[in-house]
């Protein structure tokens, strides 16, 4: 039986929002985090057609380069009137530069030129797939999902990313104006943190 409890572990990322949710996720479970870019190791090309295909080429990347069991997070907003996108292409539509007040611009444009004007138009999905990869090449995957409505203009300062358009069911808040610990109850995340944490810890 695989395990991480009491381990140190590389987090493949260089994304400090996802970064600061995991160690906040993992604190519980006396599990030792560092970054892929804390420890300045390469962002290898995502080139999959899958969440789940990049998430496992990250793992592998930072397992191979830094000799620890490793975990990659790869996810992303799948907008429903938008046929899945941007999904895997996410994080490129805010360009090099990282520019989220364009990205979500860019996903209203999309939803504005297809009329999607009502909530029932404007749903979407968070979703979140995990890679565990250890240092003999084994690898489990685990998913988590969250569904909610996209609001037009972004609101709240918190977050990261897409959070200030998205707001989850069952909420009036976006996840930008939800406190870190509200939306790490809840997020896609979490969730697939937690099918994680019942297989390995
Ligand atoms: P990647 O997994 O590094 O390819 O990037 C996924 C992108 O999805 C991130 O850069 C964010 O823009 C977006 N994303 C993923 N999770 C969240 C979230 O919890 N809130 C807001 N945006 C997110």
């Amino acid at each position: 039986m695989r395990g991480l409890a009491g381990t140190k572990i590389v987090i493949a990322t260089h994304n400090r929002g996802k970064l600061e949710e995991f160690r906040a996720l993992f604190r519980p479970h006396g599990i030792e985090a560092v970054s892929a870019g804390d420890l300045g190791l390469a962002e290898p090309a995502e080139t999959e057609a899958s969440f789940a295909g990049n998430a496992r080429i990250k793992a592998h990347a930072a397992m191979k380069a830094s000799g620890l069991i490793a975990i990659s997070d790869d996810s992303g907003l799948c907008v429903e009137a938008l046929g899945g996108e941007p999904g895997v292409h996410t994080a490129d539509w805010a360009g090099p530069g990282r520019d989220w007040t364009m990205a979500m611009r860019l996903v209203e444009e999309k939803l504005q030129a297809r009329g999607a004007t009502t909530p029932e138009k404007r749903r979407a999905e968070f979703v979140c797939t995990l890679c565990v990869a250890w240092p003999d090449g084994e690898d489990r995957i685990y998913e988590g999902r969250i569904a909610g409505t996209l609001a037009w203009p972004p609101r709240g300062k918190l977050g990261h990313g897409y959070d200030p358009v998205f707001v989850p069911d069952g909420e009036t808040r976006s996840f930008a104006e939800l406190t870190p610990a509200e939306k790490n109850k809840i997020s896609h995340r979490a969730r697939a943190l937690d099918s994680l944490v019942r297989d390995l810890l």
